[in-house]
């Protein structure tokens, strides 16, 4: 049977920080939502430009057109065995979608890892964050885990940038957005008894022992 893991969090939680490692250790390709539209952005596709108007304000791209692309992502075959899902979903129907969508490839979500951080602390690492132009985008912070070179990806060696969607009012935006419309999972998740509750205010390589040894649980 596929496993399904989901990391829920706040914008600049640490989801994408954290994902890489869940990857690792347990062999999933990670699906992350915002990655999928930046990619799309990046290429202007037609979904990248309707992505965009919504992204830009800090808003949620509505739930059919984000439900389709993740459908069409989780189908491709490094995902037969399962995937990290890294910001979707992000509303009670996508929930619900992705119920229907997993039990056609006969899996379930398996664990529901959320990365909990308060509103304060998310704008300080949203306004520190640069991300990494390569396709993996991964994130770095200026104070809290600068790059070893100025600039560039520790791993790739890629350009860094700040997000279009990094500045002061579109962040303030997602943190409201994601305390309407997110935080409902969490009362979904937990009704279900399938959320684990991770303190993400700590250094990151904890955030990442507690993650992992979750998930291995949750996983068994
Ligand atoms: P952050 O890292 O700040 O949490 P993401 O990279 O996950 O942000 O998402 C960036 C933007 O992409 C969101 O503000 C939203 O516009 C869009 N997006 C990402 N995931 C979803 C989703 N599941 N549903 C709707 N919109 C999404
Ligand atoms: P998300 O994917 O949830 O939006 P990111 O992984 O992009 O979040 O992290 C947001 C910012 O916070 C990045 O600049 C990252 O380097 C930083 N960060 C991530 N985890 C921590 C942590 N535990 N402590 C301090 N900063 C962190």
């Amino acid at each position: 049977m596929p496993n399904y893991i989901l990391l829920l969090g706040g914008p600049g939680a640490g989801k994408g920080t954290q994902a890489q490692h869940l990857c690792a250790r347990f062999g999933l390709p990670q699906i992350a939502s915002g990655d999928l539209f930046r990619d799309n952005l990046k290429r202007e596709t037609e979904l990248g430009k309707l992505a965009k108007t919504y992204m830009d304000q800090g808003a949620l791209v509505p739930d059919d057109v984000t439900i389709r692309m993740i459908r069409e992502r989780l189908q491709k075959d490094d995902a037969r065995a399962g995937a990290l899902l890294d910001g979707f979903p992000r509303t009670v129907p996508q929930a619900e979608a992705l119920d229907a969508l997993l039990a056609e490839f006969g899996g379930k979500v398996n664990a529901v890892l959320y990365i909990k951080v308060r509103d304060s602390a998310l704008l300080e690492r949203l306004g520190g964050r640069w991300t990494c132009k390569g396709p993996q985008q991964h994130t770095y912070h200026l104070l809290f885990n600068p790059p070893q070179v100025a600039g560039k990806c520790d791993v790739d060696g890629a350009d860094l940038y700040q997000r279009a969607d990094d500045t002061p009012e579109a962040q303030a935006n997602r943190i409201k957005v994601f305390f309407a419309q997110t935080a409902p999972l969490i009362d979904f998740y937990s009704g279900r008894r399938q959320l684990v509750e991770i303190n993400g205010e700590k250094p990151i390589a904890e955030v990442t022992a507690a993650l992992l040894a979750a998930a291995a649980t949750a996983l068994a």
